[in-house]
């Protein structure tokens, strides 16, 4: 049986220290289901700010082992929506932890400076960072990657201006282009003083099975890398899916005005890879590469033909949030906008539904040129949203300084709550296909598309349509079951891959044994419901659940939505949570296993 390990810091007083968690991943499996448990205990009524609300790293039992096992997930308490911050990001994030020798990394206390730490196996030094202060988050990589060299594969995770000023809707960014984007991981870094971790080492496991390893391994390998079940990130990356949700009415344009974008073909992913595309990249461990790179040149000065040269990664949500929901139909222009967001380090979804709502709520007449001291906010007009962005940036006034709050305070604040598309406070995602989309936002545990992917429900329901009550079961069921895959912790891209049979002979040929389909879903539903028992300690209700306004009015990709089948439905998967809530006890009954999936 592996060991598993936690490094603990404490940035208040610089000191740091080691446990033996192998008793935990044994009980829990790993990832997010061990870092729900420690985050479990951690007092309900913590500022998300506070220094001794913790930041949780983990990975599970699969990292750096097997092929796609690149995720690290993150939990914290979300400075965004007040309740569970979870986020989940690839890069060499969890293969560095694995050779520094640590499946959990949790950082709690606030350096009295601004600092970065670096970890080297047991070498953990906070050093201080005032001259990185301030830096945008691509060169903060530049710098440290310079200063902090490591003869084995290292991982920078690093927050930029905007968390620094502790915006609730800034990101952590990791290596190159991979980010802890959602629920704003980068202000709770921000206000530990903490700019950095640069994390490396060459501990690995010694793999004591290697024939039933090298077989499993190859199982997955060709999976990856030969059936068709990856192939599509790999070629064109989810921004393939731009064209056919216009196609199906579920593209959101202009604040989630319609579903169809007349400029999708220009931003689509098929225009992206013709005229932009330079490169693909891969997390450490992942045959895919399905992280798309562009190019974009800058101009050093108006006057001079001189240039610089970026590389900004691209991918469905960015083009959707920063395209056609701002209505902006060129590429390049979506690019400019992004390489700002890459520099700031903003949540690219959160601030670019927060723009869209600026824009909605300007129009409305909640918002006057008063507010935005002179700019006029239209749909379509990039250059517009650029000078908001750089606004935003230098805090130019109190209204750009509330921008980056996110679009359930402003609206709160300035009005436009009808126009505020937000699901527990969280900006939504990039689909609007209908019921089970807005469902899967609201009840997710991180209101994310991909806790439950009810986009998917929405669209076999176009073609085999079910009772609600079975739809909304199977959403939930769906939700649960990804819990397991988060707590091993793989890229949910490989989600068809790893199916229960298939992670029970992985875990089997690690030497990691008692596992069987039923202990899994029960770990599963065990950590789901911890994580629902954490929310509501931090005063989540589903009954505070309600379609944003402007959702009930227009035209989704399976048809209006009603509000009222919306929260028929938020009840009936309450009622499902509910029944399991038991689960979340540390030492409670185990709930019968749920139905075969
Ligand atoms: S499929 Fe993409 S996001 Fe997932 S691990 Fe591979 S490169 Fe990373």
């Amino acid at each position: 049986m592996p060991v598993f390990k936690m490094l603990d810091i404490d940035l208040t007083t610089g000191r740091s220290h080691v446990t033996d968690v192998s008793d935990r991943f044994d009980r829990d499996l790993g990832g997010t289901a061990v870092a729900t448990a420690l985050l479990l205990v951690t007092p309900a009524d913590l500022d998300p700010y506070a220094p001794e609300a913790p930041i949780i790293f983990a990975t599970g039992p699969f990292s750096a082992v097997y092929p796609v096992a690149t995720k690290t997930v993150a939990l914290f308490r979300s400075p965004l929506t007040g309740n569970l911050g979870e986020s989940h990001a690839g890069g060499r994030l969890a293969m560095a932890m694995y050779g520094a020798g640590f499946h959990v990394i949790r950082v709690s206390g606030a350096s009295p400076f601004p600092c970065y730490v670096t970890i080297e196996e047991d070498q953990v030094v906070i050093h201080r960072a005032h001259s990185l202060w301030g830096s945008s988050a691509l060169a903060a990589e530049r710098i440290l990657r310079d200063h902090e060299p490591s003869s084995y594969k290292r991982s920078i995770v690093r927050i930029g201006p905007a968390g620094e000023r502790r915006s609730p809707i800034a990101a952590a960014t990791v290596d190159s282009a991979r980010h802890f984007g959602r629920l704003g991981l980068g202000g709770v870094m921000g206000s530990k003083n903490l700019k950095a971790l640069v994390i490396s080492g060459g501990r690995y496991w010694p793999i004591v099975e290697t024939g039933k390893y090298n077989a499993f391994y190859k199982k997955i390998y060709d999976a990856v890398v030969k059936s068709p079940a990856m192939k599509k990130y790999h070629d064109l990356g989810t921004s393939m899916n731009v064209m056919p949700l216009s196609r199906i009415n579920g593209l959101p344009t202009r604040n989630f005005a319609q579903g169809f974008f007349e400029g999708a073909e220009e931003i689509s992913g098929e225009t992206f890879a013709t005229r932009h595309l330079t490169q693909h990249l891969a997390c450490g461990h992942c045959q895919t590469g399905c992280i798309h790179m562009a190019t974009l040149r800058e101009r050093f000065h108006p006057e001079h033909h001189q240039f610089k040269t970026f590389k900004i990664s691209y991918d469905h949500e960015l083009i959707y949030a920063l395209g056609s929901n701002l209505s902006i139909s060129s590429a390049e222009e979506v690019l400019r906008l992004l390489l700002l967001i890459e520099k700031q380090g903003w949540d690219a979804i959160s601030i670019g539904v927060t723009l869209a709502w600026a824009i909605d709520a300007f129009q409305a007449g909640h918002l006057s040129p008063a507010h935005t001291d002179g700019l006029v906010l239209n749909f379509g007009d990039a250059a517009t949203c650029e000078k908001v962005l750089q606004r935003i940036a230098r805090g130019h006034n109190e209204f750009y300084r509330d921008l980056e709050r996110g679009v359930a305070f402003c609206s709160q604040k300035y009005g436009g709550k009808e126009c505020a598309i937000a699901f527990g406070g969280n900006e939504a995602p990039g689909y609007m296909t209908g019921l089970y989309a807005y469902l899967g936002y609201a009840t997710g545990v991180r209101h994310s598309h991909l806790d439950s992917a009810g986009y998917a429900i929405d669209q076999k329901a176009l073609t085999e349509p079910k009772p609600d009550e079975v739809l909304t079961a199977d959403l939930y069921q769906e939700a649960v079951w990804r819990t397991t895959l988060t707590s091993l912790v793989l890229c949910l891209f490989a989600r068809n891959i790893y199916t229960a049979d298939v992670v029970l002979e992985g875990l089997d040929a690690l030497g990691i044994t008692g596992w069987d389909d039923a202990r899994l879903l029960a770990a599963a539903r065990r950590a789901h419901a911890r994580k629902l028992q954490y929310k509501e300690r931090c005063g989540f209700r589903f009954d505070d659940l309600a379609l944003p306004g402007k959702l009930a009015r227009v035209v989704s990709g399976a048809g209006q939505v009603d509000p009222a089948r919306f929260a028929r439905q938020v009840a009936a998967y309450r009622d499902l949570a509910r029944a399991d809530a038991p689960a979340a006890a540390p030492e409670g009954p185990t709930p019968p296993a749920a139905g075969p999936r």
